[in-house]
């Protein structure tokens, strides 16, 4: 963090956010105000540059296409890879998750590099498309409480050695492997299939980047009142699938 602030920035909004995505970036802000962290948001287009001088960054899902045209500006442009290379944190959401791996398949049927910042590799699922409400338990070692969200996406992530898994699910597909595994992390970069938008359903997840970006243990506590009414129902609704 700045002497100043956290400085917050949201990859591409024109082409990655669907499933209000977008969300993911206003619970990060609101928690940090909450504990009176000052913070900067910028929401980087794909036309402009990706700073490098981010504390925190979000990269949320998107459309085949959209995805294939993030991934090839995200190379090029070399500034996302440059900021985790500094120690900047990372959180993505589905396309960019596959995005941060070694690669995926695109829009056209072709492999598509990735970022190579999480040690996984996508494939296009041969099955049905993987829709629907996921509950799942976070790697403990997060000191998370259970993961909720939404999924929907043809790809399938298989994790390499040096990724984690970032949940285990007890309902919902995740990752799509079978394995049960959903997400992946790997120190300051994180990657899940939830949209929904996560953070909404799951705040912790929030103050887990803050704590992180600001080098703390623990945060000062906020009322969580209306986000546990939300957490309850949507692990009910995941829990007694239609
Ligand atoms: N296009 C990717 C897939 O279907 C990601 C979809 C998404 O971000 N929701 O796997």
């Amino acid at each position: 963090m700045s002497e100043s602030s956290l400085r917050l920035v949201w990859v591409y909004p024109d082409l990655l956010s669907t499933y209000g995505d977008q969300g993911n970036a206003l619970v990060v802000e609101r928690r940090a105000k909450q504990r009176r962290v000052p913070v900067t948001r910028t929401d980087v287009r794909s036309d402009q540059p990706v700073p490098t001088s981010g504390d925190i960054y979000l990269i949320g899902g998107g459309e085949d296409r959209p995805q294939r045209l993030a991934a090839e500006r995200l190379r090029r442009d070399g500034g996302l890879a440059r900021a985790v290379g500094n120690g900047a944190i990372v959180f993505s959401v589905c396309a960019g998750y596959q995005i941060l791996g070694h690669e995926f398949v695109n829009d056209l049927g072709q492999p598509e590099p990735g970022l190579g910042l999480l040690d996984v590799v996508s494939v296009r699922g041969e099955g049905e498309r993987c829709v629907g409400d996921v509950l799942a338990d976070i790697d403990p070692r997060l000191g998370l409480p259970p993961l909720t969200g939404f999924e929907n996406h043809q790809g399938i992530t298989h994790l390499g050695p040096s990724a984690r898994p970032f949940a285990t699910t007890r309902y919902g597909n995740g990752n799509g492997t079978g394995d049960g595994t959903e997400g992946a992390y790997n120190d300051t970069v994180f990657g899940t299939y939830m949209h929904g938008p996560v953070m909404a359903r799951n705040p912790l997840i929030a103050d887990m980047l803050i704590k992180l970006a600001l080098d703390v243990k623990a945060l000062p506590p906020v009322d969580d009142q209306w986000y546990e009414a939300l957490r309850t129902e949507r692990i009910a609704a995941a829990s007694q699938p239609a």
